[in-house]
This record gives structure tokens, C-alpha cells and sequence, in this order.
């Protein structure tokens, strides 16, 4: 516990800001850094027979140890864990690598060095697309181990203390170290390059504790054995002395506790304190998400992102497994919409099998030749995703319900329409061949590229409903990488510029009376959330975890006062007097602002 944490000299308290919380929690401890050792090159004097022979014996020692550390583990780790534990497992024992080393080896070089050769090139190869390189963290891991092996170290012999708490800084951290540093007093853990879905982020998850990312310039200034305190909920780090930050850590514990014991209670249907309706849905990744549809709060799953049950399986399901698993959905869902989103591959969603297709000169992937661009450019990839969601409504158990299409990355009204014809295609083929097809099928346009908002008035005939994918709007917006971090935190959606793009947007699906939804991360943020019930929006689509925190905002305001509130202050930041006043580069967020607001009016 962190009272009985042993004393360090005082320092001045910092607080770092703007990094993303990837897992959440509060975690007090040691400032550790995770080095990852490399033996200097060495004259090779031994006959590669030799080298084969060590490289040999390390593998099975290496295999051995990683069965211990797994076994130890599996009963704290949910199911769904496992299959990262069997993903690594097998990394460990793949032929390929092991192959690799040894035809290194021949080239008259130590197995030490073979091993660093093998994960440069990997590197290079694994650099070039964000899913591959989460992959590379396990391999640099692995090798780490091997090496260490080779040298006859015991791994578990990591020099820490392991009487005190540790808050481990890595640039990256892979499955195995982290599981090492677990056993250990692990409290947190601060990253420099990762990437949310790293395994060791999900296990991360499953096991309670937080993990922040951080600009490596800042992190780096953090030294060795100093107190921490990460916050995973606020992506922020505190530094100072050991009391300073067991005083802030048992002031934000008692916070959360006394926000989380607040019961909202049961409801059919959400309003705001001043009657005003509110739809609530869900986006959901995997099956495992649908538990939340129990809640008769929630209204369906707003986005269901098709592609990730592809890229968990790199590669393409065929039709029959596609419409399986589709109908399993729908049954979870029972008489509520699921949004079905049709494939957003391309760009960091790769999937090996269309390797060829993502790279297609064979060098780097093309960023934006992603989601229905792809697929429209290989149409067969969407007529089998369609044939399988048609099947999968029609033998479902309410196959009399619409099934709900959604299609992302849309630029042009063009491009829905060639869409249409695909759907029109794959129907007048099911008609054709006697199998049946849904009553009616609903196709909705993802508003996630600024220049559809331009062209709504000529989309609107077209559609049954839009949904705003902020995440990628705000990125095409403002021009930003959103997995960057040097731009990703230089703007903010509570930015008047992007509040009045918004509300722009909500305005003309009003005007041509077309359903709008949000179903971007803003949505699964109370304070975002409130700016986007301020300018108009009344379906929300969050992360089943958001759904708590969304209804007691929703509960706890009033938008006949919040409305005009925001409208003024949106109004006043971006008139020329205000604006010249400002100094070059200040950030004209409305996070402030709209922070204060929710505390003078107790929206929680
Ligand atoms: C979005 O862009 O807001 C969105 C919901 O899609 P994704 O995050 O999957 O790109
Ligand atoms: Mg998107």
C-alpha cells in the first residue's frame, strides 16, 4: 500500500500533461528503467557448429522459461488473454526466426550478434505499418531473453528492488517483461512508442494496471528510482517527492470511489434533467463488447467495426465464417440495430493475406487507400462481406428487422452510390438463386472526411442515416496523424472550429431530416459528450465502458441553459477582436471553459 512506501528526498512537484492513457488506474511508485542489453559485437572464434549449439540450448531454456512465466499467470487472466499468452508462446518456438538465426550463424558471426542482425531486419520490415510493429515488441522482447540465455543470466535476475514499488519506463515493453515485471511490485508503466493495440496494453488492461504514452523528449528527463505517481484514467504522470504523491493519490482515489458509487439507476429511456431524449448506443470490436446490451438504456451498437474479427485472424473469413459470426451478433442483439460497418482495411489495418493489395509497388503501405476505397476498388472483398451480413440477418432471429449497413471513409456522393449497386448486386444474386434476402435494408454514410460535409445536400436523397466518425474527421480536419503524438495533442475537438463544423453538420441532416449519429471516441467522453449534446446531437454511440460516465452527464444537465451557453462562447472565441488579441499558437480549446461550466452546474 502507498503509505508505507519508503521516504525520498523531497523535489519540486511536476505534472505532466498530454500524454494518452492506453490503460487505466493510479500508480504509485519507483521510476525503473527498462533497458534492453545488447552484447557488443565480439570476434567470432568459435565454429558456427558451436554457436548452432548454444543458439540450441538457449531455445529450449527460453522455451521453458516462458512456459513457467505463462503458467503462473493463466488463472489471473481473463479467457480472452490466453490467446495472446498461445500468440507469444508460439512466437518463442517459430521455426522461421530459429531458421533465420542459424543461417546467420553460418555467416561466421556469434549467435549473440545473429540475433541482433535477425531484429534489425525485422525491424525494418515490422516499421513499416503500426499492427506489425506491435509485433516487433515481442519479438525485441524475446530476443532480449535469448540473449540472456546465451550468456547464461538468469532473465529473472532484472536488478530492481523488489521491496518497493516500481513504475517501469520503457520504450516499448513486451508481453514476457511485462508479465516478469507483474510478478514483481509492478504499479504502472509509462511507454514511449506503442501503439493501443499492443498485446502487452491488453494485458495491461486485464490486470488493473495503467499505462501511459509519452513524448520520449519529456519522458527521458525522468530519472532512475524517482517517485511517480501515473494516472492512466488522465494520461498524466505526477513527479515529486514520495508524501507530495501519496497525498494526490488518495485524494483521486477517494474522487473516483465517491464518482463511482453514485448510482444512476435503471432507465428505459435517458433524458436530460430537462426532458430532452437522449439515444444511447454502444461500438463494439468483438462479441465480448454486446454484454452491455443488456442495459435498456442502450438503444443498439452504433458502430460495429467489421474488420477487427479479420485483422485478429490475419485474413479474410470466408463468406460462411463472415456470416456466422454476423449472426451471432445479431442474436446478442435480440430486436436492437447493430450498424453493421463494412471493412475498414488499408492504412494501419492490415491484413497479411492482402499484403499484395495494401502494397501494391511492394513498398510502403498507402495510408488512405483504406475502407471503401479499397473495397471498392476490389469489389469482391465487399460483395462477400455483403452476401454473408444478408445471410446472416435473414437466418437470424428476427430476420423480419432491417439490416443496418455503414460505410466508412466516404468523399464523394459517388462513391455511396456505387456502394448501393454492390449492396443491389449481391440481393438480385440471393433473389436469383432462391435464397432469402432482409426486408429492408438500411444504408447509412459515415461523415469522416470533411469534403462530404460540402456535398450533404446531394447525398441526402440518397442515404437512410449518417454517423460522424470524429475520430477521423477531426484528424482530416485539422491534418493531423491520429497516432501521432506531436499532432495529435496540438488541437483539441472542443475547439470552436471543430464544435461549429459539427454543429454545421447536425444542422443539415436536421434541414434534410436524416438520423445523425456520433459514434468517434469524443462521444465516449463526458465533457465532449456535453459539447456534443449542446450543439444538437441526441444519438450518442461510446465504448461499453463510457456508458456509466455518459449517464449520469446526461442525467445531471440542463441543456435549455447549456445550449446557449455554448453557442456564446463558441461565438465569442472565433470573432476577428478576440482572435487578433490572442497571441500566435495559443490553442483556442473551449476544454476550460466547458470544465467550469459542468462545476458551477454540477454536471457530473
Ligand atoms: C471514427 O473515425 O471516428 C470511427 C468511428 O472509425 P475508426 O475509429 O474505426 O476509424
Ligand atoms: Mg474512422
Amino acid at each position: 500500500m502507498p503509505e508505507k512506501l519508503p521516504k525520498s528526498e523531497s523535489s519540486v512537484p511536476a505534472l505532466i500533461q498530454g500524454i494518452i492513457g492506453l490503460s487505466s488506474g493510479l500508480g504509485l511508485g519507483y521510476a525503473f528503467w527498462h533497458h534492453i542489453g545488447h552484447t557488443p559485437s565480439l570476434k567470432n572464434e568459435a565454429t558456427s557448429n558451436n554457436e548452432k549449439d548454444r543458439l540450441n540450448k538457449a531455445f529450449s531454456a527460453l522455451q521453458k522459461e516462458i512456459d513457467a512465466l505463462f503458467s503462473d499467470k493463466a488463472d489471473q487472466l481473463p479467457n480472452e488473454s490466453h490467446q495472446i499468452l498461445e500468440i507469444y508462446r508460439h512466437l518463442a518456438a517459430d521455426k522461421g526466426w530459429q531458421r533465420r538465426l542459424f543461417m546467420e550463424i553460418e555467416k561466421g558471426i556469434l549467435a549473440e550478434d545473429a540475433i541482433q542482425s535477425i531484429l534489425s531486419q525485422f525491424k525494418i520490415i515490422y516499421e513499416s505499418n503500426a499492427f506489425w510493429k506491435t509485433r516487433f515488441h515481442d519479438l525485441e522482447d524475446l530476443s532480449t531473453r535469448l540473449r540472456k540465455q546465451l550468456m547464461q543470466k538468469n532473465p529473472k535476475d532484472i536488478p530492481l528492488d523488489v521491496s518497493q514499488p516500481l513504475i517501469v519506463i520503457a520504450k516499448s515493453l513486451g508481453v514476457a517483461d511485462f508479465l516478469e515485471y507483474h510478478n514483481k511490485a509492478l504499479k504502472g508503466v509509462v511507454l514511449t512508442e506503442t501503439n493501443e493495440s499492443s498485446h502487452m496494453i491488453i494485458l495491461a488492461r486485464s490486470l488493473g494496471i495503467p499505462v501511459v504514452e509519452g513524448d520520449e523528449n519529456i519522458i527521458k528527463k525522468i530519472t532512475h528510482n524517482h517517485p511517480l505517481l501515473v494516472d492512466g484514467e488522465k494520461g498524466q504522470i505526477d513527479i515529486g517527492s514520495f508524501e507530495d504523491l501519496v497525498q494526490i493519490f488518495n485524494e483521486k482515489r477517494n474522487n473516483r470511489t465517491l464518482r463511482s458509487s453514485f448510482k444512476s439507476g435503471e432507465y428505459k429511456n435517458l433524458t436530460t434533467q430537462d426532458g430532452v431524449k437522449i439515444d444511447l448506443y454502444i461500438n463494439a470490436n468483438l462479441t465480448e463488447d454486446l454484454a452491455e446490451l443488456n442495459q435498456s438504456i442502450v438503444k443498439g451498437v452504433g458502430l460495429y467495426r467489421t474488420e477487427i474479427a479479420f485483422i485478429k485472424r490475419n485474413n479474410a473469413p470466408s463468406v460462411e465464417t463472415q456470416a456466422n459470426l454476423y449472426k451471432k451478433i445479431l442474436d446478442a442483439a435480440g430486436e436492437k440495430p447493430v450498424l453493421f460497418r463494412t471493412l475498414d482495411i488499408g492504412g494501419d489495418k492490415i491484413i497479411p493475406q492482402f499484403q499484395s493489395i495494401h502494397q501494391p509497388h511492394k513498398t510502403k503501405n498507402i495510408q488512405n487507400w483504406r475502407a471503401i476505397r479499397l473495397t471498392l476498388d476490389r469489389p469482391m472483398i465487399m460483395r462477400q462481406q455483403l452476401r454473408a451480413l444478408i445471410k446472416a440477418r435473414t437466418s437470424s432471429q428476427f430476420p423480419e428487422h432491417p439490416l443496418y449497413l455503414m460505410i466508412p471513409m466516404l468523399a464523394e456522393p459517388s462513391e455511396f452510390i456505387a456502394t448501393r449497386q454492390l449492396i443491389e448486386l449481391e440481393l438480385s444474386r440471393e433473389k436469383r438463386i432462391g435464397s432469402p434476402i432482409p426486408k429492408e435494408v438500411k444504408v447509412g454514410a459515415m461523415i469522416e472526411i470533411p469534403a462530404l460535409v460540402h456535398q450533404l445536400g446531394s447525398l441526402a436523397p440518397l442515404v437512410d442515416f449518417l454517423a460522424i466518425g470524429s475520430n477521423d474527421l477531426f484528424q482530416f480536419f485539422y491534418a493531423i496523424d491520429r497516432d501521432h503524438l506531436q499532432t495529435f495533442h496540438r488541437y483539441d475537438v472542443l475547439s470552436p472550429a471543430f464544435l461549429m463544423f459539427l454543429k454545421h453538420i447536425q444542422e443539415q441532416a436536421e434541414l434534410y431530416n436524416i438520423p445523425l449519429s456520433l459514434c468517434g471516441e469524443m462521444a465516449s467522453e463526458p465533457l465532449e459528450a456535453m459539447a456534443l449534446l449542446g450543439l444538437g446531437l441526441r444519438k450518442l454511440s461510446v465504448s461499453p465502458g463510457s456508458i456509466e460516465p455518459i449517464k449520469k452527464m446526461v442525467l445531471s444537465l440542463n441543456l435549455k441553459n447549456f445550449k446557449p451557453y455554448l453557442q456564446a462562447i463558441c461565438q465569442q472565441m472565433v470573432t476577428p477582436t478576440t482572435l487578433t488579441e490572442m497571441r500566435f499558437g495559443t490553442s483556442t480549446s473551449l476544454r476550460q471553459k466547458l470544465k467550469t461550466y459542468a462545476i458551477d452546474h454540477k454536471v457530473i
